[in-house]
């Protein structure tokens, strides 16, 4: 943890756009959770990230930053690619940073990062972003929360479109082994982590199951 905000952020379209798209790519994985980990959040009334209470404008933020994702996440991976920006990529640049930054501490985190913590126990997924380890996370929640059909077909189809990982052979694991997914589901439900921000109890259990649900959704 990092003692202090910092006291200014400054983002150059030109360098974001010359960088590996693969960065921008996993910014946008990590801006995919926040909607949701805010939506969980605001439900079940836990404190946010800044602390105090979830607000309806943070709430909106987040949101903004989920549609915008939508809207304009390939088209700024095609520019990227390219080594060009176009406005897609403004948008995407402010959803990964400011609507994704504020969004979460604003709201709160939930499951999808606390996934992504305990995928940390897979040294398969070592190589990976922290992006791309928390889109899968998401997908993971969405399973957990039991979220409609419809919107994890939107998750997986969007996640799909920019070339992020939606099962756990795309993140480099080769057979599934169960002890270290038992592992995983451990680590992401240990004491003080964000999932217990969701609005019902979740236990490793549970992980578990959703883990191995997503994984197979996701193929
Ligand atoms: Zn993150």
């Amino acid at each position: 943890m990092i003692p202090k905000n910092p006291d200014m952020v400054i983002m150059d379209t030109s360098i974001i756009a010359k960088a590996p798209v693969r960065l921008l790519v996993s910014g946008m994985g990590d801006a995919l959770s926040t909607y949701f980990e805010a939506r969980a959040n605001m439900t079940s009334g836990k404190a946010t990230m800044a602390g105090g209470l979830a607000t309806r404008s943070a709430q909106a933020l987040a949101k903004l930053c989920y549609e915008t994702l939508l809207e304009d996440g390939l088209k700024a991976k095609i520019a990227v690619e390219n080594g060009v920006s176009i406005k897609a990529v403004e948008n995407i640049i402010e959803a990964n940073t400011y609507l994704s930054g504020i969004g979460f501490e604003s709201s709160g985190l939930a499951g999808a990062h606390a996934i992504h913590n305990g995928l940390t126990k897979l040294e398969e997924c070592h190589h990976l972003y922290h992006g791309e380890k928390v889109a899968f996370g998401t997908l993971v929640q969405l399973v957990l929360e039991n979220a409609a059909m419809e919107e994890i077909n939107t998750v997986l189809a969007f996640c799909r479109s920019v070339g992020l990982p939606t099962n756990l052979f795309d993140m480099g694991v080769k057979t599934l082994n169960h002890t270290t997914l038992r592992a995983v589901a451990e680590a992401s439900t240990a004491e003080g982590e964000t999932i217990h921000n969701m609005p019902f109890p979740v236990t490793a259990d549970n992980v578990y199951s959703a883990i191995l649900t997503a994984h197979q959704l996701g193929q």
